[in-house]
């Protein structure tokens, strides 16, 4: 499929009068917020998004971003790649919805003075949002994982189960002075 680049900004009224759907990409580079708050972000994020009027009238844009970022394993220090993925619903008629009660299944957006709704830094707060608090490989990838269970075999350090990686380092230099 052909990816077309998601607009900077849309007016969301026109957008759902004319129900667009648009599949496409945020580029890499257009994601800076993003990549200050990770290693790198590694390809195009990968857009789906949908303009439409709902059945109580109010607009509705939603979608799914897609988008892969290289981030520090917690655990080991070595770099991994992560595939952040999330999903949204946005509508700019706050007012509809505080009547109707259902600010829970909405987002609101701000429009600016143009009536536009940015659409790259709705999306880019997403995907920031999705970032996981603590990232780390899984413990079959992490090569972290050998070291952390073999000094759980040793009684002297049983008590730090509760909260090996915030000790690893300190194991790491017993084990090491130990051998
Ligand atoms: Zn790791």
């Amino acid at each position: 499929m052909q990816s077309v680049k998601i607009p900077l900004t849309i007016d969301p009224y026109r957008a759902a009068a004319k129900k667009l759907d648009y599949q496409g990409i945020i580029a890499a580079d257009g994601l800076e917020r993003l990549a200050s708050m990770v290693v790198s972000v590694a390809d195009d994020a990968q857009v789906n998004l949908s303009f439409y009027e709902d059945l109580s009238g109010i607009v509705v844009f939603e979608g799914t971003v897609v988008c892969p970022v290289i981030m520090e394993c917690q655990r080991c220090g070595e770099k991994m790649r992560l595939e952040l993925k999330t999903g949204f619903r946005y509508s700019p008629d706050i007012k509809k919805i505080e009547e109707l009660e259902l600010q829970d299944q909405y987002d609101c957006a701000d429009l600016n003075n143009l009536g536009e709704i940015d659409l790259y830094a709705i999306i880019e707060d997403e995907l920031i949002l999705s970032l996981p608090l603590i990232a780390k490989h899984s413990d079959e990838e992490c090569p972290a994982s050998d070291l952390i269970e073999s000094l759980y075999d040793n009684e002297d350090t049983a008590e730090l189960k509760h909260n090996p990686f915030a000790e690893l380092g300190e194991l790491i230099k017993h084990k090491n002075s130990n051998s």
